[in-house]
Parts: C-alpha cells; sequence; structure tokens
C-alpha cells in the first residue's frame, strides 16, 4: 500500500484478548487503522464514531450473536462484514451469504490469509451489485433467493451444487482449496475421499459451461483447488 492511499479502517469485533492483540498488530502492520469492540454494544458506537471500512466480526459475543448483529449491520449500512466462526460450525458459508457476510474465516485463522480476504472484500469487483448477486459473462447468482440464471434462463442446481457454486462465486476469481470445499459442504468426509467433490464440480460444468470438457469460468487448479473465473 503507497502511503498516500487512504488507510483503511477495520473494526474488530471479538471478546478473545489473545484474537484481539493479534489483530490489532497484524492489522496495523499491513497499514490498516484498527478500532476494537469487545461486544456489540460498543460495536454499535463505533460504527457511527469510525465509520469503518469493514467490520471483523466473531460470531459468539458476551452480549449476543454476531449472526444476528451481522443481519442488523447489512440491513442498516453497506459495510461489508467478513465473519470470523470457529471451525466447520456456528455458521456456514450459505448462512453467512443469506445474513449478508461478504466473507468468513474460521478461527484459528493465518493472518495471511484473513488478510488476503480483507484485500479482497475491499476491492470486491463491480459485477457484485450489493451482496446479493454476482453476475458474469451470461450468469447470475442470487445468493438470497438462491437461485442461478443463465441467459436469463433459470438453472436448476441441487443444494449442494448450488451451495458449492456459491463457495465459488464468493470468492470470484481466488483458488479455493479442496479442503475448504470439504470442510464448508462436507463436514467430516476425509479429504482423500474427493470423488463427491469431482462429481458435483463437472455437474456445475455441464449447467454453466458452454463445453464443460474446456472450462472457462469453473476452472481447477491442479492439486490444489478451483477457481470461478468472471
Ligand atoms: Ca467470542
Amino acid at each position: 500500500m503507497s502511503d498516500d492511499a487512504r488507510r483503511n479502517v477495520i473494526l474488530v469485533v471479538e471478546d478473545e484478548e489473545s484474537y484481539q492483540d493479534a489483530l490489532n498488530v497484524g492489522l496495523t502492520v499491513e497499514g490498516f487503522v484498527v478500532v476494537g469492540a469487545t461486544n456489540i454494544a460498543q460495536a454499535r458506537q463505533l460504527m457511527t464514531s469510525a465509520k469503518p471500512d469493514l467490520v471483523l466480526l466473531d460470531v459468539m459475543l458476551p452480549d449476543g450473536s454476531g449472526i444476528d448483529y451481522c443481519r442488523e449491520l447489512y440491513d442498516s449500512t453497506r459495510t461489508p462484514v467478513i465473519m470470523v466462526t470457529a471451525r466447520m460450525s456456528e455458521v456456514d458459508v450459505v448462512l453467512g451469504l443469506e445474513i449478508g457476510a461478504a466473507d468468513y474465516v474460521t478461527k484459528p485463522f493465518r493472518l495471511r490469509e484473513l488478510i488476503a480476504r480483507i484485500r479482497a472484500v475491499l476491492r470486491r469487483p463491480l459485477t457484485t451489485d450489493g451482496n446479493d448477486t454476482v453476475s458474469f459473462g451470461d450468469l447470475r447468482i442470487d445468493f438470497i433467493r438462491r437461485t442461478v440464471t443463465r441467459r436469463g434462463e433459470e438453472i436448476e442446481l441441487s443444494r449442494k451444487e448450488f451451495d458449492l457454486l456459491a463457495l465459488f462465486a464468493f470468492r470470484l476469481g481466488q483458488v479455493v482449496t479442496r479442503e475448504v470445499c470439504l470442510d464448508t459442504l462436507w463436514w467430516g468426509l476425509e479429504l482423500s475421499d474427493t470423488r463427491t467433490l469431482d462429481t458435483h464440480v463437472k455437474r456445475i460444468r455441464q449447467k454453466i459451461e458452454d463445453d464443460p470438457a474446456t472450462p472457462q469460468h469453473l476452472i481447477t487448479i491442479r492439486g490444489v483447488g478451483f477457481r470461478l473465473d468472471p
């Protein structure tokens, strides 16, 4: 980040001291201005006084649920929220989308990964109108209504197919690892058992790609995962 770039303000809503400290230091070093709240009441005050560019929101807070507060923020502002959840529980990607979160990370997280997510959310492409839909090529994905249309025609997707496509669309242009796919959608499935995942990717390609054998949107990153390209 260049010196004259406006420094983005991040509101960290977190009641665990170890995470507060790590985030405070880590984000400040990366050039962000960090304001901290340890509960929802404080967060409400800081939304007004500090006008953050992004909110990092823990799910379990002493005076309420981060999920409810995320919904409240989504209804009252369009400040992007990244939910911070315990691994493989509390909130899944689809619930995250339904409550208007821009992204989510699971604890414990790597600071480097979190910062990459924050940067990605802050420069989210213009193809995303609000957080409700993503449009690219001839596709339009509506997260709230859970529909996908191609050239205006609705495509039929199973629940899992939609959830997986939503996970990719959520991180448009970024690689989603196989591990994240399995953690998010098939809890407890062995990482080595990737046939289920591959089958779903194949079915999605048949529905969204002109030529599923040479996909233009849903790309395989060999040995790593997948990337949905606009
Ligand atoms: Ca907590």
